[in-house]
């Protein structure tokens, strides 16, 4: 009999590899954002340079967590380390939040006093470039994925794109300032609050998902049937009554009550409901843990 704990497929090597390409391109444009935006006077590029790190520290998190969470059920964790992810989600979710908070308080301080300096004009140099390049990677990974089909690549591409649009933001922020008309004079920092309800609403979405698994929200209909049409379809099950499914981390535990003939002996049932464990394990790649229960017919 084989082993009834399965391991989650990883991400394949290509998707994998262009995850990593936008972590690169994240980690550079985070450098020159902040330093454009330091040097040169621009709060709208400088919080859009904080919302590229933040991006990285996330993207790290993840990651770790990821790897921890792939690690086997031991003696302190019997149903495996899965729900590290949630924690990273916390964490991570919270940190968006809070900064988006105090990086916008400050954008919004300025407003009433406006500092004597106008943002440079190589701020928009800058964000010509980073608009290019992100919106050229997002497209890239959505046409790498209809072959490739990887949800993770699919939310960092969209996450690309949302990042161009920040950006797209700051840069008319930034020109409006730069005209110099008395009306636009604060445009730059309202470019900047913007950029701060897009970390802040990514920070309630990281927040939202992560709350639904910790509650153990069922998972997709679909999914649930398809199991129960594997079940079905093994010799000796002549009923499923009941199936609860829950995520934990990237994998999913699930436990099933199936009818069998009650005068089968004790092996011949329990062969049946390694037989089912074993054919739903196959079927997909994402469930990692499942409890069989007989119920004499
Ligand atoms: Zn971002
Ligand atoms: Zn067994």
């Amino acid at each position: 009999m084989g082993p009834l704990y399965s391991t989650i497929a990883p991400p394949t090597q290509q998707s994998y590899r262009m995850i990593l390409w936008g972590l690169t391109t994240n980690i550079s444009f985070a450098a020159i954002k902040i330093g454009g935006g330091l040097l040169g006077h621009s709060h709208a590029l400088l919080a859009d340079g904080l919302e590229s790190l933040l991006d990285v520290l996330n993207s790290f998190l993840n990651g770790i967590a990821y790897k921890a969470a792939q690690q086997p059920p031991d003696a302190e964790h019997p149903y495996g380390h899965g729900k590290i992810e949630s924690l990273a989600g916390i964490f991570g979710g919270g940190l968006l939040i809070f900064s988006g908070i105090i990086i916008g308080r400050t954008a919004f301080s300025q407003i009433a006093s406006p500092p004597p300096q106008h943002p440079s004009s190589f701020t928009l140099l800058i964000l010509i470039v980073v608009i290019l390049i992100k919106g050229l990677l997002s497209q890239t990974m959505l046409r790498k994925n209809q072959e490739l089909n990887s949800s993770l690549l699919h939310a960092d591409a969209w996450h690309h794109r949302s990042d161009a649009m920040t950006s797209l933001a700051a840069f008319i922020g930034i020109s409006l300032t730069l005209t110099g008309i008395p009306a636009f004079r604060t445009a730059d920092n309202w470019a900047a609050i913007f950029s701060c309800g897009i970390i802040i609403l990514n920070g309630v979405y990281i927040l939202r998902n992560t709350a639904k698994e910790i509650m153990d929200a069922r998972v997709s209909e679909d999914m649930v049937n398809s199991m129960l049409e594997v079940a079905k379809s093994i010799p000796g099950v002549k009923s499923v009554e009941k199936c609860r499914v829950r995520k934990s981390g990237v994998s999913l535990l699930a436990d099933l009550h199936v009818r069998v003939n009650g005068d089968l002996s004790v092996r011949e049932g329990h062969q049946i409901s390694h037989n089912v464990i074993h054919h739903l394990l196959a079927n997909d790649p994402r469930l990692r843990d499942i409890t069989v229960h007989l119920e004499p017919d």
